[in-house]
């Protein structure tokens, strides 16, 4: 079986770029008010990589902690938010769907904390939705 290609993406300025390998545990669209926040943006879209395979491959990305246990990492020069860590998803880099220079190819699975979505947001599509992160869903290798 061949690996899934890597994925790359970086900021808006390219001072920052990241690389991950291994191809995607998830995508998933995130309506909660704290990426609602860090990212300036009514949903934010995910892709969750391990995150023993991934890296900055240039520059070094500005980090604050958004919530206890929680780092957003961000360009320091262009300001576009990167990448979600949090000791609740222990092993997993979740990084902003928008930044990556292939998003096409990766598709969206569910809506999470839809409970928080924008009343005035109306997303036409089938995928599940989850009025907050439901317990059970996969967290593992796709495919
Ligand atoms: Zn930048
Ligand atoms: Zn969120």
């Amino acid at each position: 079986m061949s690996e899934a290609p890597a994925i790359e993406g970086g900021c808006r300025c390219g001072a920052v770029r990241y690389r991950a390998e291994g191809g995607p545990l998830w995508v998933s669209h995130c309506h909660c008010e704290e990426c609602r926040r860090s990212s300036g943006a009514p949903v934010s879209t995910f892709v969750g990589v391990r995150t023993g395979r991934f890296t900055f491959a240039a520059g070094t990305p500005g980090a604050y902690e958004s919530s206890p246990d929680v780092v957003r990492k961000f360009c320091g020069a262009c300001g576009t938010p990167l990448t979600y860590e949090a000791a609740i998803y222990p092993g997993e880099v979740h990084i902003m769907a928008g930044t990556l220079d292939e998003p096409k190819t990766l598709a969206p699975e569910r809506h999470v904390f839809v409970r928080e979505r924008m009343p005035w947001l109306e997303i036409a599509d089938d995928l599940p939705r989850h009025d907050t992160l439901p317990r059970g869903v996969p967290r593992v290798p796709r495919g």
